[in-house]
C-alpha cells in the first residue's frame, strides 16, 4: 500500500520540525512529492513544475512552516490551487439555440459516438430535452450504424444520409430536419481519423463554419496521458472548441490529463466519461479530480 500524499507530506515536516527549524528549502523538498505525484498521474512535467512553483509561494506566504499540521495545511493548499486551476466551478453546456448545435470534435477511438449517444441520453431524461443525433462519419459506414444502434438504445432519433459524401450538407439538412421536426438539441457526431491529419482538420473546419455551433466539444481519451494535450491544441487551434470531454476515467488513469489539457488551451472539461453504458457520464468537477490526481 502507498501512504497518501497528505501523509507523506505530514510526516515529511514532522521529521524536519523535530530537527530544527523549517526553512525554505524544507518546502520546497516537500513539493517535489507533490510534484511527483502529479507527473505520476501523467501531468506534463514542465506544468506541474510551474504548479508547485506557484504553491511554493503561496505556502511561504500562509506560514505553512508554523502551522499545527502543515502537511495538512500544504495538501489543502495543493488541493485548492489544482481544483482553481482546472477551472474551479463545474460549467454546463450552452442550450440557449433552437436548436441548439453540438459539434464533437476528435481522434477516431477517443470515444466520441459513444458520448454522443451519453449526452443525447443525459439532454433526454436530465434536461427534459428532446434531441437528434447525426451521423456525420462518411467514410466508415460502420460509424453510422454504431450511431444508429446507440440511438435506439436510448430512445433518440438518428438522422443519417448513407451515400451522401458531403458532411456539411449533411450537417445542414439534419438541422433542418431538426427545425421542422421539434428537436430542440442537434448532437453532430463527425469522422475521426486514427491521428491529427489535415483532411480531417479541414472537413471539421468546415463543417464549424458552415453550421456555427452553440457548443463545439473536443472528445479526448484521458488514458492517451501526453498525446491528449498534442491533440487537444491542434483540435483548438482549428475549431476554438467551447469545452473538453474526458473519457475513459473508469479506467486506471489519474486523469492528470484534466490539468495538462486545461493547462495548454485554457478551455473548460464539462463531462467525463466513466464507462460504456449509456448512462456512464458525470458533470466535470474540479475539486473531485483533484482529489482523484492527489490520492
Ligand atoms: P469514436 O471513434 O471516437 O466514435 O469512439 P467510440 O465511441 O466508438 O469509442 C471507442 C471505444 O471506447 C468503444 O469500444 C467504446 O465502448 C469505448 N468507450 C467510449 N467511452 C468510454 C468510457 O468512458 N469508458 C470506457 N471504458 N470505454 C469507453
Amino acid at each position: 500500500m502507498f501512504d497518501s500524499l497528505s501523509d507523506k507530506l505530514d510526516s515529511a515536516l514532522h521529521v524536519l520540525k523535530g530537527h530544527g527549524q523549517i526553512t525554505e528549502v524544507n518546502v520546497a523538498e516537500t513539493l517535489k512529492e507533490v510534484r511527483r505525484a502529479l507527473v505520476d498521474a501523467d501531468v506534463n512535467y514542465k506544468i506541474a513544475k510551474e504548479f508547485t512553483n506557484t504553491v511554493k509561494e503561496k505556502a511561504l506566504g500562509q506560514n505553512v512552516l508554523t502551522a499545527l499540521k502543515p502537511g495538512q495545511m500544504m495538501v489543502k493548499l495543493v488541493k485548492d490551487e489544482l481544483t482553481q486551476l482546472m477551472g474551479g466551478e463545474a460549467e454546463g453546456i450552452n442550450l440557449s439555440g433552437n436548436p441548439s448545435v453540438i459539434l464533437m470534435s476528435g481522434l477516431q477511438g477517443s470515444g466520441k459516438t459513444t458520448f454522443s449517444g451519453k449526452l443525447a441520453n443525459y439532454l433526454k431524461t436530465k434536461k427534459s430535452k428532446n434531441p437528434l443525433l447525426v451521423a456525420c462519419d462518411v467514410y466508415r459506414p460502420a460509424a453510422i450504424n454504431q450511431l444508429h444502434v446507440v440511438g435506439e438504445q436510448i430512445g433518440v432519433e438518428v438522422y443519417s444520409d448513407e451515400g451522401n459524401q458531403d458532411p456539411v450538407a449533411i450537417s445542414k439538412a439534419a438541422i433542418a430536419h431538426a427545425k421542422s421536426n421539434g428537436n430542440n438539441v442537434v448532437i453532430i457526431d463527425t469522422a475521426g481519423r486514427l491521428a491529427i491529419d489535415e483532411a480531417m482538420m479541414t472537413e471539421i473546419a468546415n463543417i464549424h463554419q458552415a453550421i456555427e455551433p452553440q457548443e463545439t466539444l473536443f472528445v479526448v481519451d484521458s488514458m492517451t496521458g501526453q498525446d491528449a494535450v498534442n491533440t487537444a491544441k491542434a483540435f483548438n487551434e482549428r475549431l476554438n472548441f467551447d469545452g473538453v470531454i474526458l473519457t475513459k476515467l473508469d479506467g486506471d488513469t489519474r486523469g492528470g490529463a484534466a490539468i495538462s489539457i486545461k493547462s495548454v488551451v485554457n478551455k473548460p472539461i464539462k463531462f467525463i466519461g466513466t464507462g460504456e453504458k449509456m448512462d456512464a457520464i458525470d458533470v466535470f468537477y474540479p475539486s473531485r479530480m483533484a482529489d482523484r490526481i492527489l490520492g
